[in-house]
């Protein structure tokens, strides 16, 4: 057999790995799974804003050829524009680059700017895009903790411990997935802090940065660090529910000259791929000049607010299980006390969860989170399938229960 490459050891994906994969065989058997995998707003009913539809009906020849290496001039005038009002400083379109998602974007990123031996912090937590590039490019992924005590905020002083020789960059996933958190100012500076007295890169993936919910402001790391080089990662797959368009992007900032090595590397890989999908890019601007479409679902009686409701009052009843509710995005990251139940570890909760109920969700190891027996819910269906979803939760480990010997 002919043996894969060593780079592809550690590489997991796990929400859409083997739990995934067996929810696929359990429904070519004719189960009806319920999928709470992925982060997919449009395979839930999510509609395809009214803003995108005309934008790419007016100009779809416009996209007929290959664009900028880049991306689309008019879209980076606009994305440049944006990072302009949410505080980056001194950047200009040739800053950005426009991407088939924020998931190319972090590859081209980590790839140049990563290589052999050397160290990113990543948060644990992580969405694995992250980690995954890191060790595609040979570097090492360090994980610091994010504190389920604090608003899942990250742990400043484990930061510090964690910081060597190799240490690069520092990535910040905020607004988060899996948590759903939004990190305070104080935080945010104490992050900057530390970039600054250790030369570590930031990196900013800020793709939640619209979804924010009650009524709390999302503030921009690189906003706080005009003198720290800074890449900040955006795009329209959630806040414009078009992720299978793949439209996402980089903007680089911070002190002149700091990261041009870095984005001539990223020039040469965005040269191999030609240009990103310019079909998406043609939305960036009506897009991005539509924030009431997003505003509507986060609102109360918003999708999204209704949907995180539901999840959360059907959590409150169930003993043993506790959770801190998500400020933004979709998902919610809730442990389960394990020694009141009979699994293993995640894993086994999450596949016994979905050969009995058919309730898919992922473990908090797809997370690089060992801590303790968690998983992540993506709140994106109905109220009312959630609040089914979880009632059958709440079935499904009374079941499971050890009972108390007295
Ligand atoms: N970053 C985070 C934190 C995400 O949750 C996701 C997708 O779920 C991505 C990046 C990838 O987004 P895109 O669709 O732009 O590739």
């Amino acid at each position: 057999m002919v043996k894969a490459s060593d780079r592809l050891e550690y590489v997991h994906s796990d929400i859409r790995g083997p739990l995934y994969q067996e929810a696929l065989r359990m429904e070519s058997e004719g189960t009806i799974v319920l999928k709470l995998n992925t982060g997919n707003p449009a395979r839930f009913g999510f509609a395809l804003p009214n803003s995108v539809r005309q934008a790419l009906a007016l100009h779809i020849d416009d996209a007929v050829a290959y664009c900028d290496v880049r991306g689309m001039k008019d879209a980076r005038d606009v994305i440049c524009t944006y990072h302009i009002g949410r505080g980056l400083q001194g950047i200009m379109p040739n800053d950005v680059f426009i991407c088939n998602g924020v998931s190319e974007a972090a590859s081209m990123a980590i790839n140049a700017l990563i290589g052999n031996g050397d160290e990113i912090l990543l948060p644990s937590p992580c969405y694995s895009l992250w980690s995954n590039n890191t060790y595609l490019s040979g570097g090492t992924p360090v994980f610091y903790r994010c504190d389920p005590d604090n608003h899942w905020n990250p742990d400043i002083e484990d930061i510090k411990n964690k910081i060597g020789t190799r240490t690069k960059a520092i990535l910040i996933i905020n607004p988060n997935n899996p948590t759903g958190a939004v990190y305070s100012h104080d935080v945010l500076v104490a992050l900057t802090d530390i970039a600054r007295e250790h030369h570590l890169v930031v990196l900013a993936d800020e793709i939640y940065d619209r979804l924010v919910m009650d009524s709390l402001r999302h503030e921009s790391i690189a906003a706080l660090a005009s003198d720290l080089p800074c890449i900040t990662f955006n795009g329209l797959s959630k806040s414009h529910v078009i992720c299978g368009f793949r439209c996402g992007w980089m903007v680089f900032s911070g002190p002149k000259g700091e990261l041009d090595e870095i984005k001539n590397g990223v020039m040469k890989l965005a040269a191999m791929r030609l240009c990103g999908n310019a079909l998406a890019q043609l939305a960036i601007p009506s897009a991005l000049a539509d924030s009431e479409s997003t505003r509507e679902m986060l609102v109360p009686g918003g999708r999204l607010h209704e949907q995180r409701k539901a999840t959360c009052e059907g959590l409150d009843k169930i003993e043993g299980a506790s959770y801190v509710e998500n400020k933004a995005a979709f998902y919610l990251f809730p442990s389960l006390e394990k020694e009141q139940f009979d699994f293993v570890d995640a894993q086994d909760f999450a596949m016994k969860f979905l050969h009995e109920y058919h309730v898919l969700v992922i473990p908090g190891n797809g997370f690089d989170w060992t801590e303790d027996l968690r998983f992540r819910i993506v709140m994106l269906p109905e109220p009312a399938v959630l609040s089914k979803a979880m009632n059958d939760l709440q079935y499904f480990l009374n079941h499971h229960r050890i009972l108390k010997k007295y």
